[in-house]
């Protein structure tokens, strides 16, 4: 019942509704119980010949009125309980969904994005038919059990009652015992079946890659196994889910058995009449669906509570950076600052920056350089607070970052992630994607600044073209291009570009860089780049090698200090000359 007591926010929340719903089942499970009692007094009557055709016409007629009243009803408690389940999955869903976007980065690097998805879509309606149909076979089961019981006891025969339950303790053994190996078993299913979404979602994702490597046959037999172990996991599910009913039903069948032998037994010793034993089976007919109700009752609730299991492991994630109570909002000015900054990845298992010190001005531009896998765009991650930092090393501002407000902090500074984003909306919409009330004059300035006008003119639909799966299919220049726009139509004070003018020519590059001295005068700029024309123009320009300043200077200052940063310059230049 740990799923029950996990869920009560919600009947709490939902009181009347649940209230009114389980009130008319307790009405229905009433009703139910007048038929059998009719059906007998019949029979007794048709035996004594007192039956009078008046009185066999009511019958019929009290019959038929009991059949529409419980179908009337019957909807009512559908629609209800039913309909709360629905919200309750709604509901869920929102949760999840705000709670992935509160996550940092180092969250996603652990969770599969397929299991997350499957969570939603197949975890959430385990624990929704929980809230519909195993409330609905709790309380049904419930009432229907203990009023037929009574009447069963009251009107007809004690004895014969307590009888015909001798095998119900077995039942309640079983059910337990099955109870337990589903859970588990659930549990593992679901988990196989989040690992195959995962891997549905890559190889579609990734579909261009697979076929340049002609890895589609490896791809599909790699997939084979994974929904091979989820089919095995749901058929160790089934085995379980098939032995409920067999089992309820020889446990039933050995109830109707003590009935029928000592109920004609009774019959014969005149104990009770035979419209009374005729009752009686009926009545135990009726505790039929109870039975297979609470079957099915534990079946959903341990596949709810499995589901609710995982998706509280992930309510139960914090995300590793969050506001302390100390924060500030406002970020006095535009400089940006390092002392003697470390920084180590979670998990990983050495540092990726070690022991960065730079001072940049209000308006002045830093240019990063360096190898491959230098730290360059941890740099520019740390700065944007994506990570836990250790405290008082980075100054956005004058202040701590980690004493900055996430939302003032990211307001701050606008970011064009070197894994650059677009969404499958318009290009309009995704340009005004961080400054969503930006005119269309000023989406088209943000182009023309990224040098972007012209091609996004030249497209049929201009601004409305949609980018992605059903639109468009942009170069890598152009996607990067429209991320720069984005970037620059937010305007921010610190503006962070990690690698993001590779896959542009020299030409294209020479522009948007004289765009960006010009439109951020006093504004603050950091540059990361593999080409070393983007940084020439920096006030400051580092040069990193395993997380480690090796050169620092501008332009010039490197020049003459012929080191790494010399010999790649004029290596670059050449390989212009030769193109060129
Ligand atoms: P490139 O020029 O290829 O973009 P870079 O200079 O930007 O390289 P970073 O991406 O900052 O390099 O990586 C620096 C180091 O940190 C690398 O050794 C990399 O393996 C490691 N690293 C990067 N991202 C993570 C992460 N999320 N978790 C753990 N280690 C990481
Ligand atoms: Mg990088």
């Amino acid at each position: 019942m740990y799923i029950l007591r996990q869920l009560s926010w919600f009947f709490r929340k939902y009181w009347k509704r649940y209230t009114v719903g389980i009130a008319f089942l307790f009405l229905i499970d009433l009703l139910m119980l007048w038929p059998p009692r009719l059906i007998g007094q019949t029979v007794d009557q048709i035996r004594n010949g007192s039956l009078t055709t008046s009185g066999l016409a009511t019958t019929i007629v009290t019959l038929l009125l009991i059949g529409l009243i419980l179908y009337g009803l019957r909807f009512f408690w559908r629609y209800l309980l039913f309909g709360g389940s629905l919200m309750l999955e709604r509901t869920l869903r929102e949760r999840l969904f705000g709670h992935l976007t509160r996550m940092s980065p180092s969250f996603y690097s652990r969770r599969r994005s397929g299991d997350l998805m499957a969570l939603a879509t197949n975890d959430i309606p385990a624990i929704e038919q929980t809230a519909g149909m195993g409330v609905l076979t709790l309380v049904d089961s419930l009432f229907a059990t203990l009023l037929t019981l009574a009447v069963m006891m009251v009107a007809i025969d004690w004895q014969l009652t307590l009888a015909a339950l001798i095998p119900m303790p077995f039942l309640a053994w079983a059910t337990a015992y099955y109870g337990k190996l589903l859970h588990d078993r659930f549990y593992l299913a679901q988990e196989a079946f989040g690992e195959m979404n995962d891997h549905v979602q890559q190889s579609v994702s990734g579909v261009r890659v697979l076929r340049a490597f002609v890895q589609e046959k490896e791809d599909v037999e790699a997939f084979r196994r994974v929904s091979e172990k989820t089919m095995e996991r749901n058929i160790s599910v089934s085995r379980i889910d098939a032995l409920f009913e067999p089992t309820i039903g020889i446990i039933i069948g050995f109830s109707f058995l003590i009935g029928l032998g000592y109920g004609t037994y009774l019959v014969f010793s005149s104990a009770i009449s035979l419209g009374d034993l005729v009752a009686f089976n009926l009545y135990l007919g009726l505790l039929i669906w109870p039975m297979f109700a609470f079957g099915w009752l534990m079946n959903i609730l341990q596949r709810g509570s499995a589901s609710q299991k995982r998706l509280s492991e992930l309510f139960a994630e914090r995300p590793d950076v969050v506001d302390s109570e100390t924060v500030v909002e406002d970020v006095p000015d535009n400089t940006v600052e390092a002392r003697g900054f470390t920084f180590r990845y979670p998990q990983a298992e050495k540092d990726a920056l070690s022991d960065i010190s730079f001072m940049l001005h209000e308006g002045e531009t830093l240019g990063i350089v360096g190898r491959t896998g230098s730290g360059k765009s941890t740099l520019c991650r740390t700065l944007l607070h994506q990570y836990p930092v250790e405290s008082d090393a980075l100054f956005v501002g004058g202040k701590p970052v980690e004493r900055i407000s996430l939302s003032a902090l990211r307001g701050k500074i606008a970011y064009v992630p070197q894994e650059h984003l677009l969404f499958s909306r318009t290009i309009e919409a995704n340009v005004a994607f961080g400054s969503p009330q930006a005119t269309t004059e000023e989406v088209w300035h943000a182009l023309s600044l990224a040098e972007m006008k012209g091609d996004v003119a030249q497209f049929a639909e201009g601004l409305g073209t949609m980018v992605g799966e059903k639109g468009v299919t942009l170069s890598g220049g152009q996607k990067q291009r429209i991320s720069i726009a984005r970037a620059l139509l937010m305007n921010a004070d610190i503006l962070i570009l990690d690698d993001c003018l590779s896959a542009v020519d020299a030409r294209t590059e020479e522009s948007i860089l004289r765009h960006l001295r010009d439109e951020r005068k006093g504004k603050t700029t950091i540059i990361t780049a593999h080409r070393l024309s983007a940084v020439q123009h920096a006030q400051l320009i580092l040069v990193l090698d395993e997380g480690r300043i090796v050169e620092r200077g501008t332009h010039d200052e490197l020049m003459a200090q012929n080191g790494w940063y010399a010999e790649q310059y004029r290596r670059q230049q050449m390989e212009q000359d030769v193109a060129g």
